[in-house]
C-alpha cells in the first residue's frame, strides 16, 4: 500500500458520512427487551450454583417480568381501542394503520416472550435451569440475569448465532 494512501484521509469525503442517530421516538417497550428492575443476587459463600434461593430469585424475576409484559400488551390494546379513529384523509387513516401495524408486530413479540417465560418457569419447577442445553455448563448468575430466559451459555450461543448468520440469507 503505498504511504500516500495514508495522508489523503482527510479528504475522504467517506470520513464525513454522518452517523445517523436512531430518529425512532423512545417508545416504552423496555419490557420487552429484557427486565431490569430486580436486584442482582449475591450467593452466600459455598453456595450451590442453582440452589432452591437462587432458583427462586430468578422465578420471581421471570413472573415480574410476565407480568410487566401482559401490562404492555393490554395497554397497546387499550391504545389501539381509543385511537381508532375514522380518519376521512386517506393519508391519515394509512399512517393510522402503519401505527396499528407496529403495535401488533410489537404485540406478538410479547406474546412470544410470555410464552418463552412459561417455558422457562416451567423449567424452573423441573429444576432444570441455569444450565446450557448445548453443552451442559453454568450459564451463569449474571448472565441469566441479563437474559433470564437463556438456554445456551454465551458460548454457545454466539456460535449458533454464527451459524445462523451463515445458513441465512
Ligand atoms: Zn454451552
Amino acid at each position: 500500500m503505498p504511504a500516500s494512501a495514508k495522508n489523503t484521509d482527510s479528504t475522504d469525503t467517506s470520513k464525513t458520512r454522518a452517523k445517523k442517530a436512531p430518529t425512532k421516538k423512545a417508545n416504552k417497550q423496555a419490557a420487552s427487551e429484557g427486565f431490569t428492575d430486580f436486584t442482582p443476587y449475591e450467593p452466600k459463600k459455598g453456595e450451590e450454583y442453582m440452589s432452591s434461593s437462587q432458583l427462586d430469585h430468578f422465578r420471581q424475576m421471570l413472573l415480574n417480568w410476565k407480568q410487566e409484559l401482559m401490562e404492555e400488551v393490554d395497554r397497546t390494546m387499550h391504545h389501539m381501542q381509543e385511537d381508532a379513529a375514522n380518519y376521512a384523509d386517506p393519508s391519515d387513516r394509512a399512517t393510522q394503520e402503519e401505527e396499528f401495524s407496529l403495535e401488533l408486530r410489537t404485540r406478538d413479540r410479547e406474546r412470544k416472550l410470555i410464552k418463552k417465560i412459561d417455558k422457562t418457569l416451567d423449567n424452573i419447577d423441573r429444576d432444570d435451569y441455569g444450565f446450557c442445553e448445548s453443552c451442559g455448563v453454568e450459564i451463569g448468575i449474571r448472565r441469566l440475569e441479563a437474559r433470564p430466559t437463556a438456554t445456551q451459555c454465551i458460548d454457545c450461543k454466539t456460535l449458533a448465532e454464527i451459524k445462523e448468520r451463515q445458513t441465512g440469507i
